[in-house]
């Protein structure tokens, strides 16, 4: 599996987490935007009336320097105490405003002052001095008021603010997650993964620190008044959460990454054998490694008798199929898994497990479309993950054990006399190689047809053809499974006998005689063989010399007048000596 799509996902899972968060914020800004509004209008409107009544405190007094009826003192004492109330009503909302309501609480308390003074004082006393040091108390109690409405204007502004600095924070360590989960992606597996963790530890910690300094709201000295930041407290959690579901996907993609690599060895361990031992040998070790505490097995068809039996530690199969067609794995071609227990998912369970408790997992192995084996994991967890794992090993096997299998067939169709199916020339020289290099004696029977020439021309070529065959069969009857029976090309043929020496090969070679015999006269067809037999170290410590000194009896017999067997002749003394 490539690494780019446990990448592709994260980077995906990432952008919808990326526009979530948005959206969440967006949403948290929205719902709030009313009720700071609201507020923002509530202490405007405070205000408005403050400076109201502040105006009422001064203009009575005018109107009693005027008429001296005291009823326009008693407003203006009550238009003060009105404007103290919303004063104090709004220094309650405002608490970082303080130093503006202390000015106004000033100027409140020389306005009730001087009113009261003016309520005192005799009804022809001048009032000027009085009403000009109302007007001065009341300038400074709205110069007050107007830096209270600016910073209650600003409320809103800010709120937009700290909304677009949440923002910007999310889309920045986001941004820089998805940016390293890329570079990580295109440096490979394992820097790459030091690389987004220290990465992401970096934005996870900036991101948190951030949002609990936006959660805490903002000192006051910054302006920060109403619980301006409480309500972002779902964003936090969510990218709390997201913080999480990151850790959740990187664990994943490490669990990916090892996964692949194992699959990769398997591959590559695989692409190293040459027979179906080493392949089956290489499946057991891969197997034992991903499932070192489960058993194993690899059941093995036959392919000659259609049986099935573990390539190795039979006793620790769980079942007891011994034909591919009682398996349900190989009937559906696919991996079943079957739970141990009672519970209801052991219905479909296979009848042949023999333990009722254990659990069994069985992935078919097909060549060519036909059963070839069947990888058998048992006794595992059933939490165990790496299902997967076993699947993904039956169809490398089964690829291998493909090739391999073709590659067996194409080197038996080459070594292989088509006519007469027995081996050819080269298989002969590969094996007397062999035997040469391991030391190991031997014995080569030569035959050669006699008048074979006259026999097709007699009988035609087909019945020339149908000679050769029975003649291959002659020589196989006459053999053991052990030995190397030839075609060297035409009518001539060899049979190996690894291990035996002279006296064995003639007896042999007069074998062959007498079941030639026998042959001929059954498909009634005369024909006989010259017969020469030399054996290694007798007449030669070479394959190569022995079949010359084979030839030569060979010919010696021809010379003798045909359908008989001839020994070799014994080496010179000279040459027997070297
Ligand atoms: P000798 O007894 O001296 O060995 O005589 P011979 O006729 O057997 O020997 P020769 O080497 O003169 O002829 C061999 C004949 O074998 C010639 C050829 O027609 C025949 N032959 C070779 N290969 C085949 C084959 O594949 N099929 C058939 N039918 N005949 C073959
Ligand atoms: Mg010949
Ligand atoms: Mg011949």
């Amino acid at each position: 599996m490539s690494a780019r799509r446990p990448v592709a996902v994260l980077l995906s899972l990432q952008a919808v987490a990326l526009l979530l968060l948005t959206a969440a914020a967006t949403a948290t800004w929205w719902n709030e935007r009313a009720t700071v509004g609201a507020e923002v209008d509530s202490i405007q409107r405070r205000a408005r009336e403050i400076r109201g009544q502040a105006a009422i405190a001064a203009l009575e007094p005018y109107a009693y320097g005027s008429d001296r009826d005291p009823k326009h003192i008693v407003a203006a004492e009550e238009a003060v105490a009105r404007a103290r109330g919303l004063v104090d009503s709004l220094a309650q909302d405002m608490p970082a405003q303080a130093p503006a309501f202390v000015n106004m609480g000033e100027a409140l308390a020389d306005m009730t002052e001087v009113i009261a003074v003016m309520g005192r004082v005799s009804p022809e006393a001048d009032l000027t001095g009085a009403l000009n040091e109302l007007t001065t108390a009341r300038v400074e109690l709205g110069s007050s008021l107007s830096v209270v409405e600016d910073a209650s204007a600003a409320l809103s502004r800010d709120h937009f603010d700290q909304y677009m600095q949440i923002n910007m924070l999310l889309w920045g360590s986001l941004l820089l997650t998805m940016l390293a989960t890329g570079l990580a992606a295109r440096r490979g597996a394992v820097a790459n993964d030091l690389d987004v963790e220290r990465e992401q530890r970096q934005v996870n910690r900036g991101l948190a620190e951030a949002l609990d300094a936006a959660v805490e709201g903002k000192p006051a000295e910054e302006g920060g008044q109403l619980r301006p930041v409480e309500s972002f407290r779902p964003v936090y959690d969510a990218v709390t959460r997201t913080i999480a579901l990151l850790a959740d996907l990187r664990a994943q993609n490490l669990k990916m990454q090892r996964r692949t690599s194992f699959l990769k060895d398997i591959q590559d361990a695989l692409s190293m054998t040459e027979t179906e031992d080493q392949v089956m040998s290489t499946a057991y070790r891969a197997a034992n490694q991903a499932y070192p505490a489960a058993d194993f097995a690899m059941l093995l068809v036959d392919p000659g008798k259609g049986r099935m039996a573990a390539h190795r530690d039979e006793h620790k199969r769980p079942c007891g199929v011994t034909n591919p067609e009682q398996c349900p794995a190989v009937h559906k071609g696919r991996t079943l898994h079957h739970k141990g227990g009672d519970g209801p998912e052991t219905l479909a369970r296979c009848p042949h497990i023999r333990e009722p408790g254990v659990s069994v997992s069985c992935a078919p192995v097909h060549v060519v479309g036909n059963p070839a084996a069947i990888a058998q994991l048992s006794r595992y967890q059933i939490d165990e993950t790496g299902f997967d794992d076993l699947e993904a090993l039956a169809l490398a096997v089964a690829s291998r054990l493909g090739v391999v299998r073709s590659l067996a067939e194409r080197e038996l169709e080459a070594g292989t006399d088509p006519l007469t199916g027995l081996a050819n020339r080269r298989i002969l020289n590969d094996r007397l190689a062999g035997l040469d290099s391991a030391n190991i004696p031997y014995t080569i029977v030569l035959c050669d047809l006699d008048h074979f020439k006259r026999l097709n021309d007699s009988y035609g070529h087909d019945v020339g053809d149908k000679c050769l065959v029975t003649f291959a069969e002659v020589l196989r009857r006459a053999c053991r499974d052990s030995d190397v029976p030839c075609r060297l090309g035409g009518e001539e043929f060899v049979l190996l006998l690894p291990g035996a020496n002279m006296k064995a090969g003639l007896s042999v070679a007069l074998r062959i005689r007498t079941f030639l015999a026998e042959a001929s006269a059954r498909i009634q067809l005369p024909y006989t063989a010259s017969i020469g037999v030399a054996s290694k170290p007798d007449h030669g410590n070479t394959g190569e010399a022995v079949l010359r000194a084979a030839d030569a009896a060979m010919y010696d017999a021809k010379e003798g007048g045909r359908d008989q067997v001839v020994p070799a002749r014994a080496l010179p003394l000279l040459e027997a000596a070297r």
